[in-house]
Parts: structure tokens; sequence; C-alpha cells
């Protein structure tokens, strides 16, 4: 269809709906009242025709009785025809007109409305070539139709002429006429009924569409559970149920990737304290060496129980200093009770310094911290965004060399929290740059890195409504940064928001 065609169609359903079958049923009562009426305008004419040749012949024999006793010179023709035709009109209130006409055309009587010959000489080689009896409808110089018979007026093979008889056939079509309107009527009605069954059908059907559109808008397909329809046993009552279900096991899906995730985000956890493992080894295994030698040193001399008190002193905070970083390592590895809540980012940013410290010590790598104190509180789980922080900090240090720098960075911009973790390390290529927030994207050494770092921290941060991003120019150094945005502001005391 072309575009015109198109804008010209109703854009709603319903509205196309109703002209395909407007339009339909009213072609298909068109041909069916013609047919009608043509079939029973025939069978009307053809009722007509009979009745006319039936007047026409018994006329006849009264006229070519008379015409063989003219013959034979019996009486004149003439007037007693013309008396003939004058009685028979006159029983004969339908008749219009009469003519008889010898075998040449000449007239040998006429009623006085006869239109016949001689005034119309150019139909009379026709007229008198008709052999056998024949009728038609023609119009009157009135305009009404008139039933015309032209009868042959013969015995034997003898020609006595022509009768040519005009009935009146007017009432004909004022039949033909009332029917058409009556047909018409009745078309414009069934097709409005019908018109109107179809759009009460349709706004029915379209309202419960309606409902289930809203019902769909409606649908917070965060939250387990859904709308409820009413009860229906048809079709659409189908499609209520279908969405039900659709929604039961979008319900069912969600929960099985909620607990999947929780699952891999663990996982992760328990990777990042493979790594930061090596660099508190030395931490753990340095108070031990040093309780190991007190205990030697007391060992050698018993009685020196002032150097047995110093050393036990010494013990005692080798030993807290081990259990210290073991605490920090389990409290990461836990796995906590999710829940956002108003965090400091400087904070997080500290407690992750002191726990990645010795890694860094280890591949002599600085760290170095630029913390806005005037950095408002943000939204959000504060054990992850310490994991977040933690795994850009420890990809960092793997990418930089011995003597690099690593900076971490917070600040308040465009309304927002920003924290960027930049390092001088060597970079990621423009092809990796586009995969690296890819699940199970990894540059590094198999059971060095597990690829999924990258893709939990930007779906930790995606969830507080924030983002993450990185710019890298490889050999140059990579800087990854973490937008938050800010906490609504409570309501003043009079109940308005005050601007941010
Ligand atoms: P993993 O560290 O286990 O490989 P990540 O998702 O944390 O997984 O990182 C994916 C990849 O991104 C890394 O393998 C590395 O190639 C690249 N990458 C991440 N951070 C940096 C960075 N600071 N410098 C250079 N490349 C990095």
């Amino acid at each position: 269809m072309s575009p015109r065609g198109r804008a010209l169609l109703p854009s709603g359903l319903r509205g196309r709906i109703l002209v395909a079958v407007a339009l339909t049923t009213t072609l298909t009562m068109m041909l069916l009242s013609w047919g009608m009426l043509y079939s029973w305008r025939a069978s009307l004419l053809q009722q007509e025709e009979t009745n006319a040749l039936a007047i026409s012949r018994a006329f006849s024999v009264a006229v070519v009785d008379a015409l063989i006793f003219a013959d034979q010179d019996l009486y004149q023709s003439e007037g007693f025809l013309d008396n003939y035709v004058r009685m028979f009109m006159e029983e004969n209130p339908r008749l219009r007109a009469v003519t008889i006409l010898e075998p040449g055309g000449r007239v040998a009587a006429r009623s006085w409305e006869s239109r016949r010959p001689p005034w119309i000489s150019g139909d009379l080689d026709q007229i008198m070539a008709v052999n056998i009896p024949y009728t038609a409808i023609t119009r009157g110089q009135d305009g009404d139709w008139l039933l015309e018979t032209l009868l042959p007026l013969r015995t034997g093979d003898r020609r006595w002429g022509m009768l040519v008889m005009d009935l009146e056939a007017d009432s004909i079509r004022h039949q033909i006429r009332h029917s058409f309107v009556q047909l018409a009527l009745f078309s414009i009605s069934v097709t409005s009924i019908l018109l109107l069954l179809l759009w009460l059908m349709l706004s029915r059907i379209l309202h419960s569409l309606g409902m289930l559109v809203s019902a769909m808008d409606a649908v917070d397909f965060s939250a387990a559970g859904g709308p409820t329809f009413p009860v229906r046993h048809d079709e659409i009552g189908l499609l209520f149920r279908r969405f039900q279900h659709m929604k039961n096991r979008l319900d069912q899906s969600r929960a099985d990737v909620l607990t999947a995730q929780k699952q891999v985000w663990h996982a992760e956890r328990l990777a990042a304290i493979g790594r930061l493992a090596s660099g508190l080894a030395h931490e753990i295994n340095n108070p031990i060496n040093g309780v190991r030698n007190c205990i030697y040193a007391i060992r050698e001399d018993l009685d020196n129980k002032e150097q047995t008190v110093e050393y036990l002193g010494m013990m005692d905070e080798g030993l807290t200093s081990a259990s210290a970083v073991l605490t920090k390592l389990l409290g990461f590895a836990r796995k906590q009770q999710s829940g956002s809540g108003p965090v400091q980012l400087n904070e997080a940013v500290e407690s992750v310094t002191r726990l990645v410290h010795f890694n860094l010590e280890r591949s002599q790598v600085r760290l170095m911290t630029d913390l806005d104190p005037q950095l408002p509180r943000v939204v959000i789980d504060a054990q992850l965004v310490q994991e977040v922080i933690m795994n850009l900090v420890l990809n960092a240090n793997d990418a930089s060399a011995p003597g690099g720098v690593i900076t971490v960075q917070t600040r308040q911009q465009d309304g927002q929290v920003v924290m960027v973790v930049r390092d001088e390390g060597h970079g990621i290529s423009e092809a990796n740059l586009q995969r690296i927030f890819d699940p199970f994207f990894t540059t590094k050494e198999p059971g060095e890195g597990t690829g999924l770092g990258l893709s939990i921290c930007q779906s930790i941060v995606e969830a507080a409504g924030g983002t993450l991003a990185v710019e890298s120019s490889p050999g140059k150094g990579s800087a990854f940064s973490m937008r938050l945005p800010l906490p609504p502001l409570p309501p003043a005391p009079d109940g308005r928001t005050p601007a941010p």
C-alpha cells in the first residue's frame, strides 16, 4: 500500500477492522442487492410481457377477422377497426396507444394517442420485418416507461399486417424503484447493525487488551509477584494467564540469576584474597618469627625475669598484629549481608590501602592518596565498594613496574562523588579496552586472573546508580573513574526539598 493510502487508514486496530468490515459488507450487500434487483426486475418484466402479449393476442383475433371481412369486401374495415380500437382502449385503461398497420406499412387504424407511423417513419421497416411476437420497454414522449408489443397479424401464410400496442409500464418502474429503496435501506440497516455489534465486540476486546497493557506497564519487574487479572475463559483470559505465567518464570529466573551472581561475587572475593595473601603472608610471618625469636631468647636465659617480661610484651604485640591482619582478611572474605547505607568513600579507600599495603611494598609500587576531606557520603554497600577499590588498586599494581606510582583521588564533581585510581603501568590496548568489562576477559596468566573483577565492579557501581569508566594510553598508564550519585537531600523542616 502506498504511504498516502496508509495515511488515510485509521491507525488503531478498531478503526482498521471497522473500515475493512464496512467496505466488505457494503460491497457484498451492493452485489447481493444488485443481483436480487436484477432477477426480480427480469421476472417482473417477463410477467408483464406475457400479460401484454395475451392482451394483444386476444385483440388480434377480432382485428384479423375484421381484415378478412374487409378483404372480401364484406364491409369497410377502417371505420370498423377504429371502433374496435376505441372500445378495446376503453376496456384496458393501461393501454396508451394501439396501431394496426397493413402489410405495406399503411395505418389501418389507430388510437388518438398513437405515436406510430406515419409520424415515426424510420421505424416502420423494422416494425414490419418482425416475424414473431416481440416486446420491449421503450420511453414515451414524457419519459414514462411503455411496454411495446409488436404482434404480426397472420392466418396460415397470409400476412395481414401488424398490431402495435403500447402498454403503460411506469408502475413497473415505480415498483423497481421502491424495491431498490427498500433494499438499500435494508443493506444500510444490516451494515450498521453489523458494524455496531463489531464495534461493541472490539471495544470489549480492546478494553481487555488495554487492561493487560496497563498491567504490563505497572508490573515491577524487579519485584516478585505480579498483577491480578479478572478470571476469563476466552482467549483474552488465556493471554492474562500466559502473562502471569511469564512473570512467575521471570521471577524464578531473576532469583536464579541473583543466586548465581552472589556465588560468582563470593568466588571473586576469594580470588582477591588469594592475591592479597601473598602480601599478607609477610605481615603474619614477621610477628611469628619475632615470637619465635623471643621464645628462643627466653629459653636461653630463663632466670632473666626482666627480659622475659619485656619479650612477653613483644610477643603479645606481635601476635596481636598477626591476629589483626587475619581479622581484616577474614572480614573481607566473609559473605556479608548486603545493605546500602551512607558510606564515606575516603574511609573505604584508607581501609583498602592498609590491606593492600604489603602487596604494593612487595612490588615496589608506591600508593598515594589525594582525598577530598569535604567528600559527601554516598549510598552504596560498604563491603562491596571496598571490593571495587581493592580490585582497581590490585589491577593497577599488577600493571605497574617496580618504582611505579598509583594514585587514588576522590573529589566531588558535577553533583557526583568521583574516585579515580590512576597508575603509570603498561596501559590497555585499543582492542582490549572494548573487552575489559566483559566477564572472564583476562590478559593474565592462568591462575593469576579470573577476568571477573572489572565486570563485577561495574555491576556493583551500576547497581548503586553510578558508572565505571576507563581511560588508558598503552605504555603510559590507565585511569579508572568511579562516579556515584549524591544521595537525595532530606526534606527541609518546612517540607520543601532544599537545593543541592
Ligand atoms: P583479572 O584482573 O582477573 O584479569 P579484571 O576483570 O579485573 O580481571 O581485569 C580484566 C583485564 O583488564 C585484565 O586482565 C587486564 O588486562 C586489564 N586491566 C585491568 N586493570 C588494568 C590496569 N590498571 N592496567 C592495565 N590493564 C588492566
